[in-house]
């Protein structure tokens, strides 16, 4: 707001001489890029910064103390495609579209990216998502990135690579960008299945869960990856089978367990994966420190969702189910020159395109369910809001107890793909979910998350406790009852292959 008139004059000119320059709205602070760096399968709670005890992520935890660390940030759905999309575009999946991992962006959806390419940003993405195929790309991701990288293999397909990869690749870019104000994206994958170890020295983010294990001899000595299955996702030896499947839905869903030390082990290498991941960032970070950038760069790190680690007996996975351990995920934004700041109330990852488009003077998207918490940046009360959320598709449901038939009963699949779980996630941090494949009496579960975190005390066995919340129940039902059918699926054969490869699909053919 201190231009000169001069230069504001010669700006007009400029943008009268060569139309495709527009002039570039002014910042809220010395800003000129933001580094948004997302994290598959990050919960929230195994970071430093959120009060684990382990030393998983000390680059992030650093950050937290000089930034704005949202304490209670939740996810509008714990899967990849649908989360991402809903990051980028402000809007929950119910109405951007894409309901399912398979399923595209719509072209007609405005993306953040889009707003900083139009208002003279330079834009680009280093996204890995090994299920994105060669007909479907980036599934409209790339809306508004001038490069979108998804690390692809000789055939085009998109490779799992590794945060030392990523995070050379983004410096690469951002030393190429120079003085250049910047968009840049990075999504990082390490924490999702299978969790790799990384042995070596600490200073290089390894040798974390061979230090909390080290005298476990099971199987899980390099990796652990859906029980009997390769990284690959192919069985050693051989093909898939029925057994495969059901030994892994048995182990996911509860019914047949791991041992104590093979759980611990498991644990250990998650923790490990986020331990490396946090290394990588660190090496961003400090690659802006000594560019001289890190202080007019806006720094947002967050999570598409999280992962169950055994909590309501699911494990090792995510999407199925709405607990905490799945839809919280860390949100940690540094915006140089605010005041660091713990926000407690509740936000969701919908309102960090608000946000960002807000802190830099862009214009807000035409329609969005998220919304800039911008002020909470400068310590402002934030009371948080009400946000809602959906289960992913229902996978290997035969093993899952939700679809369980009742005594003798043979299985039978979910037939119509809108039968999943939703919640609404209320402000005083009381959470509701509405199952609607649960019988009469019991489709509502009611949790009060600020005195119960671990959701272990159901409060809608007393139907007393739902009263008060005839409107989010109203609304729930609403969803339930009208939104029946989904958009067409961009699901090719290439893309059923990858996501059986991935591991996705291991129930289904
Ligand atoms: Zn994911």
């Amino acid at each position: 707001m201190t231009r000169t008139i001069g230069a504001r004059a010669a700006l007009v000119l400029l943008a009268v001489a060569a139309a495709s320059c527009s002039r570039r709205p002014e910042p809220d602070g010395p800003w000129r890029s933001v580094l948004l760096v997302t994290v598959d399968t990050l919960r929230a709670d195994r970071l430093g910064a959120y009060g684990h005890d382990r030393d998983t992520s000390p680059a992030l935890d650093a950050l937290a103390a000089r930034g704005a660390r949202f304490d209670r940030a939740l996810v509008p759905t714990p899967r990849t495609t649908q989360s991402l999309a809903s990051l980028l575009t402000g809007r929950d999946p119910l109405r951007h579209g894409v309901r399912l991992l398979s399923q595209s962006l719509d072209d007609a959806s405005e993306t953040v990216a889009e707003r900083f390419r139009d208002a003279g940003y330079r834009t680009g993405a280093f996204v890995v998502v090994p299920f994105f195929t060669p007909a479907l790309g980036p599934q409209g991701l790339d809306q508004g990135f001038e490069s979108f990288d998804t690390f692809d293999d000789r055939r085009g397909f998109a490779r799992d690579a590794r945060a030392e990869e990523v995070a050379d690749a983004a410096i690469r870019w951002i030393d190429e960008r120079g003085d250049e104000p910047w968009f840049l994206w990075v999504h990082l994958r390490d924490p999702h299945a299978p969790y790799w170890n990384h042995p070596g020295d600490a200073a290089e983010g390894c040798g974390l869960a061979d230090a909390l294990t080290p005298d476990y001899s099971g199987p899980w000595n390099a990796y652990f990856h859906y029980w009997a299955v390769r990284p690959n996702g192919r069985p050693a030896g051989g093909a898939l089978t029925k057994a495969h499947q059901d030994r892994k839905g048995r182990l996911k869903f509860g019914h047949d367990r791991l041992s104590d030390a093979d759980v611990e082990r498991a644990i250990a290498l998650y923790d490990g994966e986020i331990r490396y991941t946090d290394h990588h960032f660190g090496r961003m970070l400090a690659a802006l420190e000594t560019r001289g950038r890190a202080d007019d760069t806006v720094v947002v790190l967050t999570a598409d969702h999280g992962e169950s680690l055994g909590e309501h007996d699911f494990w090792f996975d995510h999407g199925e189910f709405l607990y905490d351990p799945s839809l919280r995920v860390p949100l940690v934004v540094h915006a140089p020159t605010k005041a660091p700041t713990v926000v407690e109330g509740q936000v969701g990852t919908i309102d960090v395109a608000p946000t960002l488009l807000d802190l830099f003077g862009l214009a807000p998207f035409a329609s969005a369910d998220g919304r800039s918490f911008a002020a909470a940046l400068d310590g402002a009360p934030f009371p948080g809001r009400s946000l809602f959320a959906e289960s992913g598709e229902p996978l290997m449901a035969e093993h899952n107890p939700r679809f369980a038939p009742a005594d003798g009963a043979a299985f039978v699949p979910p037939s119509d793909p809108n039968d999943r779980l939703r919640a609404a996630a209320l402000t005083d941090r009381r959470k509701l979910i509405l199952d609607p494949r649960a019988a009469p009496g019991s489709e509502w579960e009611l949790y009060a998350i600020a005195d119960d975190p671990r959701e272990l005390a159901d409060l809608a066995t007393d139907p007393a406790s739902l009263e008060p919340l005839a409107r989010p129940r109203a609304m729930l039902e609403k969803i339930a009852a009208e939104d029946t059918t989904l958009g067409p699926t961009d699901l090719t054969d290439e893309a059923l292959k990858r996501l059986h490869e991935q591991g996705y699909l291991l129930g289904k053919k």
